[in-house]
């Protein structure tokens, strides 16, 4: 059944004059359901709007008497106006008295009239407010009188939220559960801990003319924007932007949904009712949430977000709109919240404005993590139903640390949270005020401390932590947020700008490790079905060697008159570090054969990060100046657990006794060739694991940033050898962890873990 016919037509145009005309904001509201009474041929029109507390107020009506305006209150579910707000439909009672429902309020006068016709008034698929008709007589409306007072409630809802008649406040988030405070579980990407407003990354277009006056040329606009959202949707798909986790497929669905002829004949229908193309989307948008919040199947539920979603992509085709908050005001404790981030999105941000990142995806690596932990923000991850339990701007709390966000946090959760983070500045302030301290054990033996880094701005914190270097320098991210392959000049200046940025102290560069969740926008590859052990890092760099020739080269121009130090990941085979040295032999004599400046001294090594160079480590270490330690992929490979995924990733732990010995027999190895190693994967900054790696033997610890002043302060505390000591002990331990062991020792002797 098509949306209205052209009485319905008629009276939105009227309506439109109506707004259009002067008057307060109640004058207009009563204007309107003047017109709507008399259009529809009702005794009676009146509009209820939802205020806080869950109760609807009568703000207007023509026909009830007018005492009763901003007097008559009826709970969500009292009465027939209450029921059809809390079932969010029509309702349609010829003989209303007789309903179950009915309610008799004698200040209305509404004994007089026998039957009524109400709709909610919806926006963003929330209730905001219901608009009724009512006659003397027993009237059945028909179905197209229903969609008409539908469409036109659409627009007076609109109107409402737009004049400050009511507060935009108040409006916010009424149904089901959504104002209570609510405790959320994640996945810690990147931790923190702050308090703040949520800002939706994708917010919901704002439109600002809903009744149109020519429907063939919204017709038309709708085609082109449709044409023109398909094309980019195909083009993304295409381009595997977002390939990461189940992002393709959502975006697969999203394009079939595109196509769905029934869609895009009810915003038609919309449409030819009289609404211009953007209100037309909206209002079949607001039509199916309710539906779906309605339906009880999970999986429905879940792509509720993702039609809202296509609704809001089609919103912005047509209104040519940003389609991101970077750009527009906001909060100045925005915590965003998303379904996963592009490449370069969080950058768009002006700096200091996003206090933390939500995400419904989301993995520890994803770039926009990477950025994250440049930035110092918060980043929790795998939040199911994100969007359906967070309104914008509402009040969040967000404990990355410990895995939890808090939605409208209570009096208590706010206090106790604002406690936590006060002792947590206290603490930074210490480490800061730490930082030109040594890297030295209590007991005198030095620890070399370098940071991990992967974009220009990390290497402010070389400076602000203390760090001795960067011992792991990420060099994808400047790949990943490029339109193209930046050329040789561009990398040389990149490079030359990190090396300047870190003084004399020395920088390890990883080539290229782009691969499984970190895509290059300008390279397509076909779907893996296991992209962590498939085409990535140093396989594609040495099956297109172009790209790594032209990294190599720019740093060796880059390290002219220094120290070059440079290393390979996801080395598999001897082979394989063979052809990657080679490579860099060869820019070295080509540089040298051109009079070029050389690098003072140039060190090359490897990650270990594949478990089958264990079994080739005598004639690895051979080759190499240098070892360092990836646990990340290490673990992940050693364990058989996908280090993104939460399901598993929690299956094994940094500190059990397999992993002990493996790092163990590492150091031995490496020391008995004097071959340094370090540890640069995430368990090197946290104060618990480091302190273990010190008690195997470690004296090199790469880690972010955030982790420099706490394992200072851990190192600073312990007796090494005693620690050292104990952890060997530990090695002859039966398989399991040790963690709660050495959380013990560390509290019983003073070590600083936390
Ligand atoms: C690692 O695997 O431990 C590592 C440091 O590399 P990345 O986290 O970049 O994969
Ligand atoms: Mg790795």
């Amino acid at each position: 059944m098509p949306f209205g016919d052209a009485n319905g037509r008629r009276l939105l145009g009227r309506l439109r004059e109506h707004m259009a005309g002067g008057g307060t904001p109640q004058d207009r509201l009563d204007r309107t359901v003047r017109l709507i009474a008399e259009d529809l041929n009702a005794d009676v029109c009146s509009c209820y709007v939802m205020r806080a507390g869950e109760v609807l107020e009568l703000f207007a009506t023509q026909g009830l008497s007018q005492d009763a305006v901003h007097r008559t209150r009826l709970r969500v579910g009292e009465g027939l106006v209450g029921a059809i707000a809390a079932r969010a439909r029509p309702l349609n009672a010829p003989y209303a008295w007789e309903h179950p429902n009915f309610v008799y309020r004698p200040e209305t006068g509404e004994e007089l009239y026998a039957s009524l016709m109400g709709v909610p008034m919806l926006r963003g698929g929330q209730v905001i407010g219901v608009l009724a008709v009512q006659n003397r007589e027993r009237r059945t409306f028909t179905e197209l009188e229903v969609e008409t007072l539908e469409t036109v409630a659409m627009v007076l809802a609109e109107m409402l939220a737009g004049t400050g008649l009511v507060s935009f406040d108040e409006l916010a988030p009424v149904a089901g559960n959504a104002v209570l405070p609510l405790r959320m579980e994640g996945l810690c990407l990147n931790p923190g801990a702050v308090l703040g407003t949520a800002v939706y990354h994708r917010p919901s277009v704002h439109i600002e003319k809903l009744i149109c006056e020519d429907p063939e040329a919204e017709l038309e606009r709708l085609r082109a924007a449709l044409q023109a959202m398909r094309q980019s949707l195909d083009d993304m798909i295409r381009s595997h932007v977002d390939m990461a986790g189940d992002h393709r497929e959502i975006l697969e669905a999203y394009r079939m949904f595109a196509d769905d002829t029934g869609w895009v004949a009810r915003i038609s229908d919309a449409i030819r009712s009289g609404l211009t193309a953007e209100a037309a989307v909206r209002r079949v948008d607001d039509d199916m949430k309710v539906r779906l919040t309605q339906a009880s199947d999970p999986y429905i539920r879940e792509r509720l977000h993702d039609l809202e979603d296509l609704a809001n992509r089609l919103l912005l085709h047509l209104t040519g709109g940003d389609p991101t908050a970077a750009n527009r005001p906001m909060p100045e404790d925005a915590i965003l919240v998303c379904r996963s981030l592009g490449p370069a999105e969080l950058m768009d941000y002006p700096r200091g404005t996003v206090r933390g990142v939500l995400m419904e995806e989301g993995t520890p690596t994803m770039h926009a993590v990477i950025v994250a932990r440049a930035l110092d923000i918060p980043v929790l991850g795998r939040l199911q139903g994100l969007y359906s339990r967070i309104a914008p701007l509402d009040a969040l709390a967000l404990d990355a640390d410990n895995q939890q966000l808090f939605v409208r946090p209570s009096d208590d959760v706010r206090e106790t949270f604002t406690h936590s983070l006060v002792a947590r500045q206290a603490r930074r302030a210490e480490y800061l005020a730490e930082r030109s301290l040594p890297f030295v054990t209590g007991d005198g033996e030095p620890i070399s401390v370098m940071m991990n880094a992967g974009l220009l701005m990390d290497m402010a914190h070389l400076e602000g932590t203390g760090a001795m270097g960067v011992g792991l320098y990420r060099t994808e991210l400047p790949f990943m947020t490029r339109p193209s392959l930046p050329d040789v000049a561009t990398q040389t200046l990149l490079y030359q700008k990190i090396l300047a940025q870190a003084g004399g102290k020395p920088v390890v560069f990883r080539t290229l490790d782009v691969g499984s969740d970190k895509l290059l926008p300008y390279w397509s590859n076909d779907a893996e079905d296991n992209p962590a052990m498939g085409w990535r890092s140093i396989r594609i760099t040495l099956d297109r060697p172009a790209v790594l020739r032209s990294q190599v080269r720019a740093l060796v121009r880059a390290s002219a008159g220094r120290e070059l130090r440079v290393m390979f990941p996801m080395i598999a085979n001897v082979a394989e570090f063979d052809d990657a040295r080679r490579l860099v032999d060869a820019e070295l004599t080509r540089a040298a054969g051109r009079g070029q400046a050389l690098p003072e001294a140039v060190c090359v090594g490897t990650m270990l990060e594949v478990p089958a160079l264990l079994y080739q480590f005598e004639e690895l270490l051979q080759k190499v100046d240098f070892v360092s330690v990836g646990s990340n992929d290490l673990l992940q490979f050693l364990f058989a657990a996908d280090r993104g995924n939460p399901r598993v990733s929690g299956r094994y732990d940094t500190l059990s006794v397999p992993v002990l010995r493996l790092l163990r027999q590492v150091l031995d190895r490496c020391r008995a060739t004097d071959t340094p190693v370090t540890v640069c994967g995430e368990m090197a900054g946290r104060p618990l694991e480091a302190m273990a790696l010190v008690g195997l033997g470690y004296r090199a610890l790469s880690m972010a940033a955030p982790g420099v002043g706490p394992v200072k302060q851990m190192l600073r505390s312990m007796d090494s050898r005693v620690v050292e000591a104990y952890v060997q002990r530990l090695l002859d331990l039966p398989a399991g962890s040790p963690r709660a062991a050495l959380k013990a020792f560390a509290r019983d002797h003073g070590i600083k873990v936390s």
